[in-house]
C-alpha cells in the first residue's frame, strides 16, 4: 500500500490549499456505505480513479473544489459519490426541490451523468432526472414534480424551467460546474451565472474542467469560496 503522498507522485496529482487530505488509494479505505462500495464492486471497478481518490475525502469535507483532470478520468463518479453523500445527510424533502444541481454542457453529458447516478445511486434511495434542450418541457417537468434529490441540466434548458418558476433551486446545497470550460465556449456563461443567482450563498461548489484558461479562472474565483485546486497530470 502506498503512502498518501507517494500516491500523489505516482498519479500525477498535485493540490493546492491549506490541509487537503490525503487520497483515497482504495474502495475499501473511503468508508463509504455498503450500498455504495457494492455498486463499484458490480461496476467491476477495481479501485478509485485518481480524481475520485483525491476529490472524494475534500468533497466529503464539504470543502469547495476546482478539480482540473482530462477526458475519461472517471470525474462524475469523483463528484456524485460525495453529492450522494451528501443528500443523506441533509434529509431534505425532494418535493421542495433538488438538493443537489449538476450543470453540464449538453444533452447527451446531461443523459449520460443522469444514467451514472441512477445506476450507482438507486440503492441508497438516491434519485435524478435530467433537464435539457431540444425536447419538450411537459415530461422533464413531470419528473421534476415528483421530487427529484439530483437535478442534471443543461444551462439554457434550467434557466427556462426556472423563468417559468417550476423549480426551486432553494435547496440546492450542492453545486456541480462540469465540464465548465466547455459551458463557457459554448457561451453559457450569463446563463451559468443567473442560475448562481437562485442558489442559496451557503452551500458546496464543485468546478471541473479538462482545461484551465483564464475564463475559467475568472467563473472560478466568483462563484467558488476558498476551493482547493486538485490537478491531474500536466495542466497548460
Ligand atoms: P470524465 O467525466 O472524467 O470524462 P467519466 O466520469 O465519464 O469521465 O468516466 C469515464 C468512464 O470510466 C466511465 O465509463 C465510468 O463508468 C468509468 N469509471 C469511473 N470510475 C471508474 C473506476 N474507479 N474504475 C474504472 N472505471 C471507472
Ligand atoms: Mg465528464
Amino acid at each position: 500500500r502506498l503512502s498518501g503522498d507517494a500516491y500523489r507522485r505516482q498519479h500525477e496529482i498535485t493540490v493546492t490549499g491549506d490541509e487537503v487530505p490525503l487520497p483515497f488509494s482504495s474502495f475499501e479505505s473511503t468508508g463509504l456505505p455498503s450500498e455504495i462500495l457494492r455498486e463499484v464492486h458490480n461496476a467491476g471497478f477495481s479501485a478509485p480513479t485518481p480524481i475520485q481518490a483525491q476529490s472524494w475525502p475534500i468533497a466529503l469535507q464539504g470543502r469547495d473544489i476546482v478539480a482540473i483532470a482530462k477526458t475519461g478520468s472517471g470525474k462524475t463518479l469523483g463528484y456524485l459519490i460525495p453529492g450522494f453523500m451528501h443528500v443523506k445527510r441533509r434529509h431534505n424533502d425532494p418535493q421542495m426541490g433538488p438538493t443537489v444541481l449538476v450543470l453540464s454542457p449538453t444533452r447527451e453529458l446531461a443523459t449520460q451523468i443522469q444514467d451514472e447516478a441512477r445506476k450507482f445511486g438507486s440503492s441508497s434511495r438516491i434519485s435524478c432526472t435530467c433537464l435539457y434542450g431540444g425536447a419538450p418541457k411537459g415530461p422533464q417537468l413531470r419528473e421534476v414534480e415528483k421530487g427529484v434529490d439530483i437535478v442534471v441540466a443543461t444551462p439554457g434548458r434550467l434557466n427556462d424551467i426556472l423563468e417559468m418558476r417550476k423549480i426551486s433551486l432553494q435547496q440546492v446545497s450542492y453545486l456541480v460546474l462540469d465540464e465548465a470550460d466547455r459551458m463557457l465556449d459554448m457561451g453559457f456563461e450569463p446563463q451559468i451565472r443567473k442560475i448562481v443567482k437562485e442558489v442559496p450563498t451557503r452551500r458546496q461548489t464543485l468546478m471541473y474542467t479538462a482545461t484551465w484558461p483564464k475564463e475559467v479562472r475568472k467563473i472560478a474565483a466568483d462563484l467558488l469560496v476558498n476551493p482547493v485546486q486538485v490537478n491531474i497530470g500536466n495542466i497548460d
